[in-house]
């Protein structure tokens, strides 16, 4: 037998970790699992790691590591806690693909870890690319590493663009759900809760992620992961709405062409697709009947309603650390929001003061994002503590 390609799942526990584990399972020869890493969810973490039998647990929080390593001891796994080891698990020479599913800021040292080490890459921590997309590229290039995008829309565009020259794409055309909110008024979303937020039409995912499309910054900052990752200007990334949610995304060329990817709103595909790269997973995943979806519609975004879309395009234009202040006041309005501390327009308003707070820094380093990023979440919090 070929040998299996080892995965480290960072984030395992989340949404897209746990549809990875699923694809890992779909395709027993060609995929063992090598490393996982989960924050707090203890319990599931333990459960996976009895089924998938890794060689290595890692239970970021360290007050959960006596339950994961009492619950583990015997199986000859080892389990660390703590997130330094991270950047050290992934870099493992017998790891062959880092999926990259943890949420938020957290996810930028382990990805620069795995891109060092020259690792495959299946991204799916987009705020990896939104912080810091400039000096992530300048990695790439000294090293063999690749990233796959597992973002849907990603992708789409990446199907979209094989066998084309970079010189030939004019524009890229981001599909958006419009998420929860997309026929309410702006008076409307001034009061809506968590709850009403939390029930996306389409998609399946995590909390936050979740928040982000009803805001819709979950677009914006997946305009700056397409920057990044195909090398094309905010200015020619146009969002539209897709309510369905089938078509993926679409590629427009120099002579008016567009290509489009569908697919059923189903995160296991792209999962699949960055996993099976440079080739195709045979599947017998449910199939999309196409007569099934009489009406696919596309509606331009309201920016009115949903200001965070013009506030990520002035981060990308503005470009230095001001997507990284945007981030992370984002992260830390998402949870005001989730605890009840904010309103939902709050979150605006969070992300938009410490944004105008924060000073700029045209050429950021890897310490400036560190810093750039504490010093942002900081402001925020005591923003919303002064709320
Ligand atoms: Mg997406």
């Amino acid at each position: 037998m070929e040998q299996r390609r080892k995965l480290a799942v960072l984030g395992s526990t989340g949404s897209i970790g746990r549809q990875t584990l699923d694809i890992a399972l779909e395709y027993p020869t060609l995929f063992e699992v090598h490393v996982l890493v989960a924050n707090r969810s203890a319990e599931l973490l333990i459960e996976q790691a009895l089924r998938h039998k890794p060689r290595h647990v890692v239970i970021a929080s360290e007050d959960l590591y006596r339950q994961v390593a009492q619950a583990l001891s015997g199986t000859g796994i080892e389990v660390h806690t703590g997130s330094d080891i991270i950047s050290t698990l992934v870099a493992l020479p017998e790891v062959d693909t880092v999926v990259t599913a943890m949420v938020g800021y957290s996810g930028l040292a382990s990805t620069i870890a795995a891109i060092k080490a020259d690792k495959k890459i299946a991204l799916a921590n987009k705020e990896t690319l939104v912080v810091a997309g400039e000096l992530i590229n300048r990695l790439l290039m000294r090293s063999q590493s690749v990233i796959y995008p597992v973002d849907s829309e990603h992708g789409a565009f990446y199907q979209c663009l094989v066998g084309e020259e970079s010189e030939n794409v004019s524009k890229l055309i981001l599909t958006a759900s419009g998420g929860p909110f997309r026929t309410m008024s702006k008076e409307q979303l001034a009061t809506v809760t968590k709850t009403d937020a939390l029930r996306h039409p389409n998609w399946s995912m995590g909390a936050k992620i979740t928040i982000d499309s009803a805001t819709m910054m979950n677009k914006g900052f997946e305009m700056i992961e397409a920057k990044w990752l195909y090398g094309i200007s905010q200015d020619n990334i146009e969002i539209v709405v897709h309510p369905q949610s089938i078509v993926h995304s679409m590629v427009e060329f120099v002579d008016g062409s567009v290509k489009a990817q569908l697919g059923l709103p189903d995160m296991h595909l792209p999962i699949r697709y960055a996993l099976g790269l440079p080739g195709r997973l045979a599947s017998n995943s449910h199939r999309m009947t196409i007569a099934d979806y009489a009406s696919l519609t596309f509606e331009k975004p309201d920016f009115d309603k949903f200001p965070l879309l013009t506030t990520a395009y002035d981060a990308a234009r503005r470009g230095g650390n001001v997507p990284c202040v945007m981030n992370a006041a984002n992260e830390i309005a998402v949870a005001a929001f989730l605890q009840d501390k904010i309103g939902f327009n709050d979150i605006y308003n969070t992300i938009e003061k410490t944004m105008a707070w924060a000073p700029f820094i045209a050429s950021p380093g890897y310490d400036d994002y560190v810093a750039t990023n504490a010093e942002s979440r900081a402001y925020a919090e005591s923003l919303i503590n002064t709320h």
